[in-house]
């Protein structure tokens, strides 16, 4: 079946997705297919999806990661915003603005890189007034974490007068977002990159300084290190996290959300015993449906990073999908991928 040339479903009933299979052992391939409204698992709301964005977990998912995806073939995307055609739950009316982040989206249960889904009611969320459907992807799975990181350390105590706030994988999705909004709430942040030829980005979403992620290489091969900052986003993992946490000031703390760097990694009980660090564990997936409106209410209003959603975002075809996701899976990815459908 042809593909219209502005990108739309053909009919009623056929939808574009992108479409991972494993075509050999170990090797997956990334394509576009259309596919028919029957083919989507039998759940209460189908919505018309006009924009999803990437995330790492994409990634993993579109490069064969079983831990993301058990079987294949699937179609990838955690993150959709569009318009209901139909719910059978009567929780949403046709033609009601939505968004759907996280929960199996994408995962295990088709997800949101094509122009139809359907998902339970209670993975969905009305859009919140003051954004458009294209900001809530900007935002998307990596805005909700990087809020909720913040969430941590405000509830933590963390203030704008403690000192420079880190955040590690600077100019990732979850990380850009992360610099935008602690800049708009008056932090100092210390932007931590592999891609210093990226600093001016991360100075025009309002990094304080930007650093070097070999910086951090050093306190490797220490217990605890000099107190350098107050605070700390850490969305890399690994071997980088704990040489934040040793680098932390008296009675901080660091909210951990990713592992891009490694799900390992190794620690002694000096930083905590000694300085009082907190380490604080954040999820964005299966966080109750109620606490992600509440965080989307709130980057819709006293969080909105205006300006820096247009400089944070690049907009790309369904057919580009496949090509950016290698780019995310090579750690190579600048801001946040916003995927058009309309
Ligand atoms: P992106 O791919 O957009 O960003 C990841 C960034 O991490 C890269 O751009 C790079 O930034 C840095 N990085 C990549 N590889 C390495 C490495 N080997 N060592 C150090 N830094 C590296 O990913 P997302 O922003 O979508 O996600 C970031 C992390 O957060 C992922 O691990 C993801 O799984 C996790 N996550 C967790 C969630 C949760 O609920 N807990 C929700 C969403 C994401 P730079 O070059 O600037 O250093």
């Amino acid at each position: 079946m042809a593909i219209t040339s502005q990108g739309n479903a053909m009919d009623d009933d056929s939808f574009r997705a992108m479409w991972v299979e494993e075509v050999a052992a170990g090797k997956y391939d990334q394509s576009i297919v259309v596919r028919r409204l029957q083919d989507l698992p039998p759940n209460a709301v189908t919505i018309a999806v006009s924009h999803s964005s990437l995330n790492y977990k994409d990634a993993l998912s579109a490069f064969g990661n079983r831990a993301v995806t058990r079987e294949y073939p699937h179609t990838p995307g955690i993150d959709a915003a569009g318009t209901v055609i139909a719910d059978a739950s009567g929780t949403f009316e046709p033609g009601q603005k939505v968004l759907v982040t996280g929960y199996d989206l994408g995962m295990n249960t088709a997800g949101g890189l094509a122009e139809r889904i359907a998902v339970p009611a209670d993975w969905v969320t009305p859009l919140p007034p003051g954004l458009t459907l294209r900001e809530a992807m900007v935002l998307g799975t990596a805005g909700m974490t990087a809020a909720l990181c913040v969430e941590k350390l405000l509830e933590a105590g963390a203030g704008p007068d403690d000192g420079e706030v880190l955040v590690t994988g600077a100019t990732g999705g979850v990380g850009s977002i992360a610099v935008a909004l602690l800049a708009k709430l008056g932090f100092r942040v210390a932007a931590v990159t592999g891609k210093l030829e990226s600093a001016e980005f991360l100075t025009g979403l309002g990094a304080w300084k930007v650093l070097d992620r070999e910086t951090l290489a050093p306190f490797a091969n220490k217990a605890i290190a000099k107190p350098l900052w107050a605070w700390a986003v850490d969305t890399v993992g690994g071997e980088t996290l704990f040489n934040v946490i040793k680098c932390l000031k008296y009675g901080g703390g660091v909210a951990a959300c990713g592992m891009a760097s490694g799900a390992q990694f190794q620690a002694n009980v000096f930083p905590f015993i000694l300085r009082g660090i907190s380490l604080l564990g954040v999820d964005s997936v299966e966080l109750p449906l109620h606490k992600k409106a509440e965080v989307w209410e709130k980057m819709a209003g006293p969080w909105y990073i205006g300006e820096q959603l247009q400089k944070l975002a690049e907009d790309i075809s369904l057919e580009q999908a496949p090509e950016f996701l290698a780019r995310l899976h090579r750690g190579h990815g600048i801001g946040r991928y916003v995927v058009d459908m309309t």
